[in-house]
């Protein structure tokens, strides 16, 4: 099966990240967005990725401009999907709006056409309805800034066919991604089915009083030779994040949830240190603690 150009549908924060990076990888890729301010600020997305991957992989501008003139622009679902084998879907994570496209997708597309979904927190079974061709419907997932933290999770459903997850996982091999294949659904994927509740645990010894943030992080660093902790982990994703997990699950009674959200809403949201973003959380940024030499002592 051979992959030539993909479509991306969605230019947001990942959707133009999945763009670029396919693109530096010799791809071409049509992106499609709603309408003509969308694509208008996907293009300055994609003018800033440019001096990140500049900054970050030592890629020189000729190679940066090629990959550039490799991305062409739709805002009709029909046009940007002709002649495409792959769309990535990258559309605000609400089953209404990823309906809608699906739908119209179906129509449009061509019954050989490889459609994966970015989604963060479905699985494929609340999705794959609303496709023509289920068995070539499947997950791509990629980590924000896909160019520095390279995984990509390919989750398949009971009816995905098999040659279109192996597919799958080299494409995302092609695009200098380590892919991570995943065999049964599952929410969160393996990332964040390690990650929430690694993070949920250090946030309930904080609010149980038994032990303090920067300590929390310092055992973890100390005993597994991590390069920071939970808390530093917490300030990178920033603390609306936890906080409107934690809302959620207060919502639904549970008392940790509770707790969670009281003490992230009194001490950060409502002073607006919200992480890394904002300057301060639970560390003060650009020089935080945890990187210090002596914070280990
Ligand atoms: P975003 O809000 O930054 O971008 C969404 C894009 O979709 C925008 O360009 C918007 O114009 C466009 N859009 C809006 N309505 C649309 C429609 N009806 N049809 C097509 N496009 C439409 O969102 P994001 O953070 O890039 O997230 C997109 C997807 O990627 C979600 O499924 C999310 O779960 C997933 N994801 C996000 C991250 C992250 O860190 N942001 C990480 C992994 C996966």
């Amino acid at each position: 099966m051979e992959i030539n150009n993909i479509m991306v549908a969605g230019s947001g924060v990942l959707g133009s990240q999945i763009v670029f990076q396919s693109a530096v990888h010799g791809f071409g890729v049509h992106v499609y967005d709603i309408n003509e301010a969308a694509i208008e600020a996907a293009k300055e997305r994609l003018n800033v990725l440019k001096e990140r991957y500049k900054a970050d992989l030592g890629l020189t501008d000729e190679v940066l401009d090629e990959a550039y003139n490799r991305i062409v622009f739709f805002t009709s679902i029909e046009e940007a999907v002709d002649n495409v084998q792959l769309v990535i879907e990258a559309v605000p994570e609400l089953l209404d709006i990823k309906h809608d496209f699906y739908a119209e997708l179906s129509e449009k597309a061509s019954d050989d056409v490889i459609f994966a979904s970015n989604s963060s927190t479905f699985i494929p079974s609340q999705i794959k309805s609303f496709v023509k061709n289920p068995g070539r419907y499947l997950h791509l997932h990629f980590a924000n800034e896909i160019w520095k933290f390279n995984i990509a999770e390919i989750m398949k459903h009971e009816g995905t066919e098999e040659k279109v997850f192996d597919r799958t996982i080299e494409f995302a091999k092609e695009i200098g991604m380590i892919p991570i294949p995943i065999y049964k659904e599952q929410p969160g994927y393996v990332l964040n089915s390690l990650l929430v509740p690694f993070l949920n645990s250090a946030e309930y010894l904080v609010v149980n009083g038994i032990a303090d943030p920067h300590t929390i992080d310092k055992t973890w660093m100390i005993s597994t030779g991590a390069p920071s902790g939970p808390f530093a982990i917490l300030d990178i994703i920033g603390i609306n994040t936890p906080y409107n997990l934690a809302k959620t699950k207060a919502a639904a009674g549970d008392e940790q949830g509770k707790k969670v959200a009281k003490y992230l809403k009194e001490n950060f949201i409502d002073k607006n240190k919200l992480g890394v973003q904002s300057g301060e959380g639970f560390y003060t940024y650009p020089n935080p603690a945890y990187k210090e030499e002596d914070f280990l002592k």
